[in-house]
């Protein structure tokens, strides 16, 4: 890897040329087929078997994919990505191709509410989770039983910013030989590599940042090469092949891709691609214009609490500034008693109402009334959920123009 002492964007935006591409493109093209052919069928039973790199049927990878991939790989600075059709396709499968029935995991409580929901699912078929306050390595070392085999935490929580004790869990994780699986959506690897702090697999949503337009669904899983599988009873025998740092990725790939079939398409990965080349510049707009807009907000009179790591009262403010290049993009206010969050919203002109997360263009949601409605209240209350509370996806727009929106709007 010659190019590993180059920065970030040097790095990934030449990737995809460091393979041969078909008439010097720059970039891999799009490959619609679904299927491959062999002249001699030797070679396609060696591709079947594992002997041989290649390709066979769209569901387990295609050459566009792989070229994301490999993008990816070289972003977390690890050793290989598998591809899915969502962020949640990515969970999912891998936790289904690496636990089984009896086997338990400790879950940070501090979750994206569909993550909150499929770890429930899990259980009702017999994998046991046990939610912790993952900011204290404590609360997750007294989780811990002998049928423990992994640990789930994401960077930055979301709606309240909590952040986790990544490298204290990543201590705990070690010294009791449990796999370390670490949700990097919102910091993504521009701000921060799970590998350093001894993740084991590596998720990200590339539907927010990496994408970054709001254009394509998609997620990946990333081996980091930290974990020895050897003493892990759920490989099975046929991926126990080569470096055992290596083997979960083989059976993420057959037993949970191949098998569940939620496979990233061509058109997605190619649109995915082209977004994550500006990562780095839209991640270092994006925080700046969060930081601003949070400076601002913290003295506002219409405004009772902001929830930004960035912020110096935030009680993981320091962990945030050490573990971190930038603190994010995304945070949440609490309105006072008297402003009505929908009025609130509504008056928003720039800011666009959306669900969604890691735009382009900035995005405001009532957090209690849509996204964290599913859970009740008393889950809502126990994750600190207040009702008016307001989260925000900070965009590139131009930090004046939305400090002047946010003005007006609280103007009410
Ligand atoms: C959005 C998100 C996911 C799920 O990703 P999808 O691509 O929407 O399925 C997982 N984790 C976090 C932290 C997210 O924000």
């Amino acid at each position: 890897m010659a190019t590993k002492s180059r920065g970030f964007t040097s790095t990934i935006v030449h990737t995809d040329r460091r393979d041969p591409i078909e008439h010097g493109s720059i970039h891999k093209p799009v490959h619609t087929a679904v299927t491959y052919s062999y002249d001699d069928a030797r070679d396609l039973a060696a591709v079947f078997q594992g002997e041989k790199g290649g390709y066979t049927y769209g569901r387990q990878v295609n050459p566009t994919v792989t070229a994301l991939q490999d993008k990816i790989s070289m972003m977390e600075n690890s050793l290989s990505t598998a591809a899915f059709g969502t962020g949640m396709a990515a969970i999912g499968t891998t936790l289904f191709a690496l636990l089984r029935a009896g086997d338990h995991f400790i879950s940070s409580s501090f979750l994206f509410g569909n993550t909150n929901s499929l770890f429930n699912s899990f259980a009702a078929h017999g994998i046991e989770v046990t939610f912790v306050d993952a900011t204290s390595r404590e609360e997750v070392e007294k989780a811990v039983q002998p049928n423990t085999k992994l640990v789930f935490v994401e960077t930055i929580a979301n709606p309240r910013t909590q952040v986790s004790d990544l490298e204290g869990i990543g201590e705990v994780c070690r010294e009791h030989g449990l796999i370390y699986f670490v949700d990097n959506t919102m910091t993504t690897p521009y701000l921060f590599q799970p590998r350093e702090v001894g993740a084991s697999l590596i998720i990200n949503s590339l539907t927010k940042y990496i994408g970054g337009h709001a254009n394509a669904l998609g997620g990946s899983v990333t081996e980091t090469g930290n974990y020895d599988w050897s003493d892990f009873p759920n490989i099975y025998d046929n991926y126990k092949k080569g470096d055992p740092s290596g083997w979960a990725i083989q059976q993420i790939k057959k037993k949970g891709l191949r098998d569940f079939g939620a496979s990233l398409g061509p058109e997605a990965a190619h649109h995915i691609s082209v977004g994550s080349d500006t990562l780095a510049l839209r991640m270092e707009r994006i925080c700046s214009n969060a930081q601003t807009l949070c400076e601002y907000l913290s003295n506002h009179s219409k405004v009772k609490k902001v929830y930004y790591p960035g912020v110096a009262d935030h009680p993981e403010h320091e962990r945030s500034s050490t573990l971190f290049r930038h603190h994010g993009g995304i945070f949440s206010i609490e309105l006072v008693d008297d402003v009505d969050c929908f009025d609130f919203i509504n008056k928003l002109d720039l800011v666009i109402c959306s669900s969604n997360l890691g735009d382009t263009r900035s995005l405001a949601i009532p957090v209690a009334h849509s996204i964290y409605f599913e859970m009740g209240p008393e889950r809502r209350a126990s994750m600190g959920i207040d009702d008016s509370l307001v989260r925000f996806s900070m965009g590139i727009e131009e930090p004046d123009d939305l400090v002047t929106d946010f003005e007006q709007a609280l103007g009410i």
